[in-house]
């Protein structure tokens, strides 16, 4: 496969026609929509005239030498704002919403010449696991694998679509795993990075003390590459991290020699498929022959409490942040009748769907007087209990290992049967670090029944890198 700094290389030195590439890249896209509905909205215009441009800075020779991306095509989780284009984060009630500005990620991107290709599908706000809790009126996206199953969620579409389009790279967004969950059930890297690593200017909150946008490609390298483009310091983001910029395609060739990867205990055995451990072990192999030392450790927290930590916030901060989506101010219109209590509530049950109404009624239910305590403010004390727990397992460990996902990518006709409490399971494994702000990874390990496996590997604050290293010594040894 043709890498993106080769790629770039021959878009620089003319040798390829980036109009003509990105013309036969958007019909290739909506080929793979019709099957598999992997994108909201196709930025066609936007995508062709990004391209022309391009086109003629290389005719110029201005502009161009130093370009990150140029030419690479991008596609943007549609909670992510892009100028212009429809952003709906997956929900009827932002239906035609054309935000007036880029959001921080899409600014970035396009200054290294990127070309926004258009908007993954996504569970409605970011709320689910298998990408079916879809608003109202959108399609929901299939495993690139075998369409009668999942893609994951909530970045399903940016998931099946690195996956399944020959050379671009995704922005997705993780509030408590939707980065790598779906990466592992499509069989790409996806890298969520530390709270506050990347800003979220222009994302559609869904948790704001959790939601991260990070990166999903094909090659380890290119998710790196799109790290290093995307993190950084903004003034408009209070609490973007004002630090030095790391430089992660560094780590792509640095040896894991001597690196300790601890092995979550409570991570394998009962409530796992046999599948995916058995897949996760060679990988833990691989790194040991590569000379990193792997040891057990026992984690409680994360996997006893992970799942109810994580849902307590989520919906909490959730509940409060739908409030401002009430008809007035951005999407769906109703007929303008009754008091604003009446009109407020019709937009409202008419336009969000059961998994957006059934967190406002938990989140709102937790904040209530006489019932914080009990719960958000507990949930809370957890959070910072399991912080201590993880941050004393970084003194030993470079990084910590377990699989992605409990389970294979499963069958819609399966994911209907569930309650939204085994809904809500798919998460065990990738909450805890999203509660915790630690960056963590996931590498595609192996393939069971066809079905792609993957590893997720956890690092303390601020150590994407090393994530990176590791990732990157596994790919290597495929
Ligand atoms: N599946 C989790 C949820 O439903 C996480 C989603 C996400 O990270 N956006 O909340």
């Amino acid at each position: 496969m043709e890498s993106v700094h080769d790629f770039i290389k021959k878009v620089k030195n003319g040798e390829i026609d980036i109009v003509e590439h990105t013309y036969k890249l958007i019909e290739e896209c909506k080929e793979i929509n019709k099957e598999y509905n992997y994108l909201n909205t196709i930025s066609e215009e936007l995508a062709l005239n990004s391209a022309s441009e391009i086109k003629i800075q290389v005719k110029q020779n201005k502009n161009i030498k130093n370009k990150k991306l140029l030419g690479v095509a991008v596609s943007a989780k549609d909670a992510i704002c892009v100028r212009d284009v429809e952003t709906t984060a997956g929900s009827k009630i932002l239906q035609s919403y054309r935000p007036l500005f880029d959001a921080f990620v899409i600014q970035r991107v396009k200054e290294e010449g990127a070309i926004i290709i258009g908007k993954t599908s996504q569970d409605e706000f970011g709320f689910g696991g298998f990408s079916v809790n879809v608003g109202k009126g959108f399609k929901i996206p299939k495993n690139p694998f075998d369409s009668e199953r999942s893609c994951g969620g909530s970045s399903g579409g940016a998931a099946g679509l690195t996956q399944k389009l020959s050379s671009h790279i995704a922005l997705g967004e993780s509030t408590g795993g939707s980065i790598v969950e779906p990466a592992s059930f499509c069989g790409v890297y996806g890298l969520c990075p530390t709270y506050g690593r990347v800003s979220r200017y222009g994302l559609i909150d869904f948790s704001n003390s959790m939601d991260k946008i990070g990166s999903m490609g094909k090659t380890i390298e290119d998710a790196a590459l799109l790290m290093n483009v995307i993190s950084g310091y903004d003034k408009k983001d209070s609490t973007s991290l004002n630090i030095k910029n790391d430089d992660y395609e560094k780590y792509l060739k640095k040896s894991v020699k001597g690196m300790k990867i601890g092995i979550i205990k409570e991570a394998f055995g009962a409530g796992v498929d046999r599948e995916a451990e058995n897949n996760v072990c060679p990988g833990i192999e691989e790194l040991e022959e590569e000379g990193a030392k792997a040891e057990e450790i026992s984690l409680e927290l994360p996997i006893k409490y992970g799942i109810a930590t994580y849902y307590m916030i989520a919906a909490s901060e959730a509940s409060t942040n739908l409030a401002k989506f009430c008809g007035m101010r951005y999407g769906a219109v109703e007929k303008l009748e009754g008091s604003f209590n009446e009109y407020f509530t019709k937009v409202r049950s008419n336009n969000f769907g059961d998994e957006a109404k059934r967190r406002i009624m938990l989140g709102t239910f937790a904040r209530m007087a006489g019932y914080r305590d009990a719960f958000y403010l507990k949930a809370m004390k957890v959070r910072t209990l399991m912080i201590n727990e993880y941050k004393k397992a970084f003194k030993k460990f470079d990084a910590l290992i377990s699989p992605t996902a409990s389970i294979l990518p499963p069958k819609f006709e399966d994911i209907e049967k569930l309650t939204p409490l085994q809904h809500y399971m798919i998460d065990i494994m990738t909450v805890s670090p999203n509660v915790a702000g630690l960056p963590h990874l996931n590498v595609p390990v192996g393939f069971e029944k066809n079905l792609p496996i993957g590893m997720l590997l956890i690092a303390d604050h601020l150590q994407e890198g090393k994530l990176i290293q590791l990732g990157s010594a596994i790919e290597k040894g495929k």
